[in-house]
């Protein structure tokens, strides 16, 4: 879809060997979007998909070491939803949005989900997208599916 083209990033398969590499990917995804010429015209939009320990929050580790944000991305275990501040002139806020531990889906709006999504100064990223699917429908959105091969190795897929 989008940008996938834009951003310079092949969708397609790629294999990572260890957390390293994955987090590599996520730092590749968000320099090409700092790189973005054509500022967009909504929130970008990332769906991590994919089983527990697929590397989700590894990914988006890398990707706020991309985003250049110091502070740690983690597995929130309570939190379902944390905000980073983006220091940049197209972008502002980087949301980490974990949708495991939601129950009904329309609990995401309590947290801003609307205003949040259509403001293009945001990056959201969303782990178990599959839980707030109603939300997404019609919208924009780099979808990155994660499979677990072995302890270390792990297919990542974007589309
Ligand atoms: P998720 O958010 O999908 O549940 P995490 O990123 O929290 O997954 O956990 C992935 C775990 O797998 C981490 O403990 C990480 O160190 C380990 N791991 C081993 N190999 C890889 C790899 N190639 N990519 C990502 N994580 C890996
Ligand atoms: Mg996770």
């Amino acid at each position: 879809m989008i940008f996938m083209e834009k951003l310079g990033i092949k969708s397609g398969k790629y294999i990572t060997r260890n957390t390293k590499e994955t987090q590599k990917l996520g730092v590749d995804l968000a320099k090409s979007i700092l790189k973005l010429d054509k500022k967009p015209q909504k929130a970008i939009i990332i769906t991590l998909s994919g089983e527990l320990g697929g590397g989700k929050t590894t990914f988006l580790q890398g990707f706020a070491k991309g985003l250049k944000i110091n502070e740690k991305i983690l597995s929130p275990t309570f939190v379902i939803q944390k905000r980073f501040k983006v220091k940049n002139k197209n972008l502002k806020n980087f949301y980490h949005i974990d949708c495991y531990r939601l129950n009904n889906q329309k609990d995401i709006l309590e947290l801003g989900f609307a205003d949040m999504t259509n403001d293009s100064e945001n990056i959201i990223a969303l782990e178990w997208p599959e839980k707030i699917k109603g939300f997404l429908r019609g919208k924009e959105v780099i979808k990155i599916r994660f499979k677990y091969l072995d302890q270390d190795t792990r297919e990542i897929i974007f589309k």
